[in-house]
């Protein structure tokens, strides 16, 4: 017999799963259940592929077995069992990338943490909410020795050598005081029925019963073992759709939606996608796991494969089951399947046409959905170019003639007659966008901007390009300027001197001076060339690690009305041009949430403007 130490974060979830998780302990089990599932999923698929396994017999089943004597409750599976190392690797430590920030999220508030384990999904862990002490007996398929891990939670777990005679799991619960609701026999049913109904194994509930002085075994199976995405969708509840969900998905929250499709023809395969509520946890990691279980006829393939659905959509969870596959089909086979390259298009396709009906239909529901998955599913614009247009149907943006979001649609039905191009500005802060100087003549003529300020925007929006033949354009840009020719022309004679000293005086920090008319109230703004990339694009890339970014300068634009410049010419001031040009130049780096390069130098000069006006 030898102790082992839990991983810090098991211990640490632990100690929090016994003493602050008591909501909705009855999950445990279905973790189990589905624990076990897996375990005959594999198996199954070991058969399938592997010549070793071919030839075993074996019934797949999973029993559950109550003892109310000795308080036990065991779940036990004829899947494919762990080795020694299998043991301490899998209930021992969290295998799961992303683990360390995890545990560190939690704040010792139970329900909001039983909502992130819910997303994490801590899977066998769960049992200690309910088992001052655990057995584990398993033996792994192929292998002749077996072995018992034994633990009472705490920091520390054993494991033995022991006696199994057929391969799989046996996970016997010594129930805590008080969780003696667990040894009732309706209980069990009532969870199975709501959880595991429709997992594709046969469940089987075993009770000793007393009669005439004399102990009876009594076994029954007590779960339908349908697999649900095969029944036809009039038999299926919302209700059991949506515990199918939390059972697949290990989710403790309802859906936002579900989309069940069953394709007939020459492709035959059916689909069931749930889109969850909330975001999981390693939604934004690069190693995140893939939501997606793979099925041919019926039999697990993987729930490892990225590819079918694209990343975009990475928080998708459920099912694809495919017909015109062959069972054995090799994972690395699987990559650049043709068949599954249909039903990932289509299932793309599926998707979006759903989420743009729910956007129709309960657009505070979508709007819960965006808030949490809109960032994400922006990623799409860089990759999606089949259902291109579909998606751009999904984005919703803030804009300077509304409160609430707005998309592309309403946006282009309530354009101004005359207005060819969509327009918007991207940077932080909506609220700093909406009052930019570069909005100002938009405001003025009531042209509607769309103010982008998620981080992701500054790369996306340069992408979307066109939507329905209307083309989109940054209001920060040299080219959208309606430019009142003649009218520069004259400032450009009048105010010439002006500009060529301020182009010598600000060389190091601009590309060029020049007069707009795009201004109505501030003095200058700052504004881009056309193929240079802004000051948001600047700080995403910069973000994303691209560290090496030439110095791109911006072009200072100065508004020929503004009394600023009248005033230089009249007053024949030009010798202050210098204290001018650099305040001005910092006032729109400001007014673009930029820093500035001299702060003191700045203040210096405001404190002297301000005494001056005092
Ligand atoms: P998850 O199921 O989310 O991976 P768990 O903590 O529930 O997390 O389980 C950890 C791992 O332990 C599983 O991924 C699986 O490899 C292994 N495991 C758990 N239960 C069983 C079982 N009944 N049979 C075989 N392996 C199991």
């Amino acid at each position: 017999m030898s102790k082992y130490e839990y991983q810090t974060e098991v211990s640490q979830l632990l100690d929090l799963m016994i003493h602050s998780l008591y909501s909705n302990k009855e999950i445990f089990l279905r973790e189990l259940v589905s624990n076990a599932s897996d375990a005959l999923d594999k198996l199954n698929y070991l058969t399938l592929t592997n010549d070793k396994f071919k030839e075993l017999k074996y019934e797949p089943r999973i029993d559950i077995k109550i003892d109310e004597k000795n308080k036990t409750l065991t779940i036990s599976d004829t899947g494919i069992g762990m080795s020694k190392d299998e043991l301490k690797k899998n209930l021992g430590t969290i295998a799961k990338s992303g683990t360390k920030s995890f545990v560190e999220k939690l704040s010792g508030d139970a329900k909001k943490d039983s909502q992130l384990i819910g997303q994490f999904g801590v899977g066998f862990y769960s049992a200690f909410m309910v088992a001052e002490k655990i057995e584990v007996l398993s033996k792994k398929a192929g292998s002749k020795t077996a072995n018992l891990w034994i633990s009472s939670g705490g920091s520390e777990y054993e494991i033995k050598e022991a006696k199994k005679e057929t391969h799989g799991t046996e996970i016997t619960l010594h129930l805590r005081d008080g969780e003696e609701e667990f040894l009732q026999e309706y209980r069990i049913r009532s969870i199975i029925e709501k959880y595991s109904n429709h997992i594709p194994f046969a469940i089987y509930l075993e009770k000793e019963e007393e009669k005439e002085g004399k102990t009876q075994k009594v076994i029954e199976q007590i779960n339908k073992a349908s697999a649900l995405w095969r029944l036809p969708k009039s038999k299926i509840s919302d209700e059991e759709y949506k515990d199918f969900y939390k059972t697949i998905s290990h989710d403790n929250e309802d859906p936002i939606l579900y989309i069940h499709t069953k394709a007939e023809g020459t492709l035959e395969y059916t689909t069931l996608f749930y889109i969850p509520k909330s975001a999981p946890f390693d939604l934004f990691r690069v190693d995140y796991q893939s939501g997606i279980k793979l099925y041919v006829k019926r039999v697990f393939i993987t729930d490892d494969d990225k590819e079918l659905l694209p990343t975009y959509l990475r928080f998708v969870r459920g099912i694809v089951d495919v017909e015109d596959l062959p069972l054995n089909v090799s994972r690395e086979i699987l990559q650049q399947n043709a068949i599954l390259s249909k039903v990932k298009k289509a299932s793309v396709k599926k998707i979006l046409t759903e989420l743009k009906k729910l956007k129709g239909s309960d657009f505070k529901k979508y709007l819960e959905f965006y808030e949490t998955f809109g960032k994400v599913l922006k990623e799409g614009i860089m990759s999606e170019f089949e259902h291109k247009d579909l998606l751009l149907d999904l984005l919703l943006f803030k804009s300077n003639k509304r409160e609430e979001l707005v998309d592309f649609e309403t946006y282009i039905k309530d354009m101004k007659e005359d207005q060819k191009e969509i327009y918007y500005i991207t940077g932080e802060d909506a609220n700093m966008l909406k009052s930019s100087p570069l909005l100002e003549s938009f405001n003025e003529k009531g042209i509607e901007v769309l103010l982008m300020d998620d981080d992701v925007d500054a790369i996306v929006a340069p992408n979307i390009h066109k939507y329905k033949e209307k083309e989109l354009k940054a209001v920060n840009s040299t080219e959208v300027e309606e430019s009142d020719e003649e009218k520069i022309k004259e400032a450009k004679e009048k105010f010439a001197e002006i500009l060529v000293k301020m182009k010598e005086i600000l060389k190091d920090s601009v590309k060029d001076v020049k007069i707009t008319t795009r201004l109505k109230l501030s003095p200058a703004v700052l504004v881009y060339d056309k193929d240079d990339p802004d000051f948001a694009m600047q700080q995403m890339l910069k973000q994303m690690g691209q560290s090496d970014l030439p110095k791109i300068k911006p072009i200072l634009e100065i508004n020929p009305d503004h009394e600023i410049f009248k005033n230089i010419l009249e007053k024949k001031a030009l010798g202050k041009l210098d204290t001018v040009a650099h305040t001005l130049l910092d006032l729109a780096k400001l007014s673009e949430g930029m820093k500035i390069e001299d702060p003191n130098s700045f203040s210096k000069r405001i404190y002297d403007m301000l005494s001056k006006t005092i």
